[in-house]
């Protein structure tokens, strides 16, 4: 049987809205500690960027009265491509309606994935003009390196819970035409547990982990991309000095290669810093796939990653039906 051709009519993670019952400490934190830059402010939201962001806005902080994500936006590779995605999902009936787009952007189409996640798809795009103050002296560099706080470069990726992980990362494939890079498969094949999956070349933008609660629609975490190593243990030393709760790292996740910091934002949503990992340029790359023993910790080299790594996600639920599974081993 002939391979299909892979699409590509997804080109990358545009933006992400983060939902937080704690807007002022939670701006704080993404502004002040991590150092973004807020570009916009709405009723109940504010939109900010990375230094390195080329798009007007990468995270939009929405006022809620719990933890989680808003709408994941991904940009289409061109006009056509929006609509080809948009008749797809629409088919599928997972499709909720277009809109004319939030801050930045134009016309986009909104649905759900699966699991119950909102997302949306657009292409138009307003490119990002830094004021004189925010200029940088290069001019392929779309905002000056302000040097505040962690000073995280980029939006990077985000993992998402799902109670049916074989679901979602077939539809990230089969319906949005992301390559799976790497899974994690338990009981000699049968147990999907996650899957991670990106429409380009950076490792992953969307992975899929399971939820062990029985949840749906949750995030596990929101990931902002740093250059280098020693970025991410500077940032351990500026959110421990501000107070704010490390979970785990910095070490090194085998999966991904990863070097990690996982920290709670002041809201509850749990958020990395990022870098190392590894970019996949291969057409043809064979996905990766680690088993319970290959697995261990889920970490490379460093400490363990703790029971809250798997039992937390956002909004934070009591176990439901599903909740008596079996306890996992830590799998990321
Ligand atoms: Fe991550």
């Amino acid at each position: 049987m002939a391979m299909p051709e892979p699409l590509h009519d997804i080109a990358h993670l545009g933006a992400v809205e983060l939902l937080t019952p704690e807007p002022h400490k939670a701006l704080r934190f993404f502004r002040d500690l991590l150092g973004m830059e807020v570009v916009h402010e709405a009723s109940g939201s504010v939109h900010l960027r990375g230094w390195g962001d080329y798009a007007a806005s990468t995270l939009k902080l929405t006022t809620a009265s719990a933890p989680g994500v808003g709408c994941i936006a991904w940009r289409t590779t061109s006009p056509e491509a929006l609509e080809r995605r948009a008749a797809a999902l629409s088919a599928l009936g997972l499709g909720i309606d277009w809109t004319n787009g939030d801050f930045g952007r134009g016309r986009s189409f909104r649905f759900r994935d699966p699991d119950g996640h909102i997302m949306e798809i657009y292409y138009e795009e307003q490119r990002y003009v830094a004021p004189p103050g925010l200029r940088s002296a290069l001019k392929n560099q779309p905002q000056k390196y302000t040097g505040r706080g962690v000073g995280v470069r980029r939006l990077d990726h985000l993992a998402v819970l799902a109670s049916d992980v074989a679901t979602n990362r077939r539809f990230a494939q089969d319906i949005l035409g992301f390559q799976l890079r790497e899974q994690v498969i338990f009981e000699e094949g049968k147990r999907e547990i996650g899957a991670w999956t990106s429409p380009n070349a950076v490792h992953h933008q969307l992975a899929y982990v399971t939820d062990v609660k029985g949840g749906h629609g949750r995030l596990h975490h929101l990931s902002f991309w740093v250059d280098n190593r020693d970025d991410v243990l500077r940032a351990a030393d500026i959110l421990s000095e501000e107070g704010i709760f490390i979970e785990a790292g910095p070490a090194k996740h085998n999966n991904s290669q990863g070097f990690y910091l996982y920290s709670y934002e002041p809201g509850g949503n749990r958020i990395e810093v990022y870098s190392g990992s590894y970019l996949v340029l291969a057409p043809d790359w064979q996905p990766v796939t680690w088993n319970e023993e290959e697995r261990a910790a889920g970490v490379y080299w460093g400490g363990a990653l703790p029971d809250s790594f798997i039992q937390y996600g956002t909004p934070n639920i009591e176990a439901g039906p599903a909740g008596d599974a079996p306890k996992l081993p830590v799998f990321f």
